[in-house]
């Protein structure tokens, strides 16, 4: 992506995020405004310390109960989406920005002989999941919105 659609994208989803928030009657904070821009500059999955690191290296001063938060605030908005991973504790679900986002599915290759800890996440694009989703709007007479697949594994030796 160049530059300019890049500057571009980022001033559609602070506009999404402006209208959210005046319409929930939230506080437009300037701090949620950095928080959007520097998760939309990533390009990959990220975790609420991921986010609290990178934010203190940037010596933007905010707390972690601000990050949790402003992420609730973002799901809610559809501006991130949330991730089942497969980690084990709460605190470290995985996010990644969703606005502009071409449907994706997730593998997610955990280190072998480990509890969970994560090797690796392959994002892939299988048209079949699609044509299973239309057979079962048909079948069931529906609108799929949205649909959930993790594979889980480990590399092979
Ligand atoms: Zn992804």
């Amino acid at each position: 992506m160049d530059a300019k659609q890049k500057e571009l994208n980022i001033s559609t989803i602070k506009e999404v995020l402006r209208q959210y928030l005046q319409e929930k009657g939230f506080r437009n904070t300037p701090e949620r405004y950095t928080i959007l821009e520097e998760i939309y500059n990533m390009e990959h999955h990220f975790n609420v310390d991921d986010l609290y690191l990178l934010m203190m290296q940037k010596k933007y001063h905010v707390s972690k109960a601000t990050i949790y938060n402003t992420i609730e605030i973002f799901l809610d908005a559809g501006l991130i989406r949330k991730h089942q991973f497969g980690e084990k504790t709460l605190t470290s679900s995985s996010y990644e920005k969703s606005y502009f986002d071409k449907q994706h599915d997730h593998l997610v290759i955990y280190k072998k002989d480990s509890d969970k800890e994560i090797q690796e996440i392959i994002e892939f694009c299988d048209p079949r999941i699609q044509g299973i989703k239309d057979s079962i709007e048909e079948a069931f007479g529906v609108n799929i919105d949205s649909h959930s697949l993790y594979f889980y594994g480990t590399k092979k030796d």
